[in-house]
């Protein structure tokens, strides 16, 4: 057994799972309570009237090949999101264990931990160096009940990818002291390869891949976790029984296919060129201050007044995000990169805001 299942909640440990209607696609279904006929107009491949299959391996085995690893190191869920949940649920003691962020980051780490009464810690990325991990500060704020270390890259919202070799030496340090858990959501935007190779060496590492952002699934709920075979085994006590609708699992398997994913290449060609010329234009422009780099499909941009940004954005009918409430970002936008037309109109706004401002 993997020795980092000691720091699971013991309750889960011995958990006695929910006991899903068999999965025996050779035989007739009359043992799920299910109608027997399809709705008029079903048109999905099993039929909406059955339950779908738990996990299914037509799916998990395309997400591993995607992802380049194996299907007993992947479990399926709705989104990153349901990965995140899944690991603070199975992990976190409420009011006993904590996870440690590093912000200015993805919110979502912080929400699923308060949901389970979990304490969150937080040691800032070092913005002055380019929001850059601080991986002595990680290492001295670790203590006893620190079960998950949640590590975005790219992250989000700055865009940046965190260094590599520095998550490795949290790997290497926490071995059997806590998971790392690497959120991969934008990697596909960044010149940077997956640290899916290195889990042969790291038992405690984590990795949340979704389908939400470079293949434009974010509305089928698709995510996979990658991580040893114990930690997915653990897993799959938790998630709830047909975590994946049929419509998902039908939808994924057609729009992750080779084709889409040739096409997913070069429009991700598209917004990195987009990337680099919204940046360019915004950074010449009197209200903007910085457009930090990106490794990603959004930017972070310091303005010199962010409501007049905020403002050009609406009367040109875009809504940009806000995320000035976190540490270091008191005067940050961030812009998700969109059609070459919609650029253009974020551009042209900023600028006749930028004009009315001289
Ligand atoms: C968008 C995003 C996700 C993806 O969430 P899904 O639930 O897969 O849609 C995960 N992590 C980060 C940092 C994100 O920005």
């Amino acid at each position: 057994m993997n020795p980092i299942l000691n720091l699971a909640r013991p309750d889960i440990l011995s958990l006695q799972p929910y006991q899903h209607a068999a999965w025996e696609p050779t035989l007739e279904r009359m043992h799920a309570n299910e109608m027997p006929w399809r709705a008029q107009g079903d048109a999905s491949n099993a039929g909406l009237n059955r339950y779908p299959e738990p996990q299914p391996d037509e799916l998990i085995e395309h997400l591993a090949n995607l992802y380049g690893t194996s299907p007993k190191n992947v479990i399926a869920g709705r989104g990153s999101d349901e990965g995140i949940d899944l690991l603070v649920r199975a992990f976190c003691r409420a009011g006993e264990d904590s996870v440690l962020i590093c912000p200015p980051t993805f919110g979502m780490y912080k929400v699923s931990a308060r949901i389970q009464g979990a304490g969150v810690i937080e040691v800032p990325l070092v913005k002055e160096r380019g929001f850059e991990l601080d991986v002595q500060s990680v290492l001295a704020a670790w203590r006893e009940n620190v079960k998950l270390i949640f590590i975005c890259t790219p992250n989000n919202p700055t865009g940046n990818l965190l260094d590599r070799a520095s998550i490795e030496v949290l790997c290497a340090q926490l071995s059997d002291k806590a998971l790392v858990v690497v959120d991969e959501a934008y990697i596909e935007f960044a010149n940077a390869a997956s640290m899916v190779q290195e889990l042969e060496r790291f038992p405690n590492l984590v990795i949340l891949r979704t389908l939400s952002k470079a293949y434009a699934l974010a509305g089928a709920r698709c995510g996979a976790l990658i991580a040893h075979e114990d930690i997915i085994s653990l897993l799959a006590r938790v998630i709830t029984p047909y975590a994946l609708p049929t419509h998902t699992i039908d939808s994924v398997l057609h729009l992750t296919d080779e084709e889409h994913v040739a096409e997913s290449k070069q429009r991700i060609e598209l917004i990195l060129t987009e990337r680099a010329r919204v940046s360019e234009a915004l950074a010449s422009l009197p209200l903007v201050r910085e457009v930090w780099p990106s490794d990603s499909n959004f930017i972070l941009v310091d303005c010199k007044d962010a409501d007049a940004v905020l403002r050009a954005a609406l009367s040109a009918g875009l809504i940009i995000r806000d995320p000035r409430s976190q540490p270091g970002l008191g005067s940050s936008l961030r812009i998700s990169i969109g059609t070459p037309d919609q650029n253009d109109r974020l551009i042209r706004g900023v600028e006749q805001a930028s004009g009315d401002l001289a």
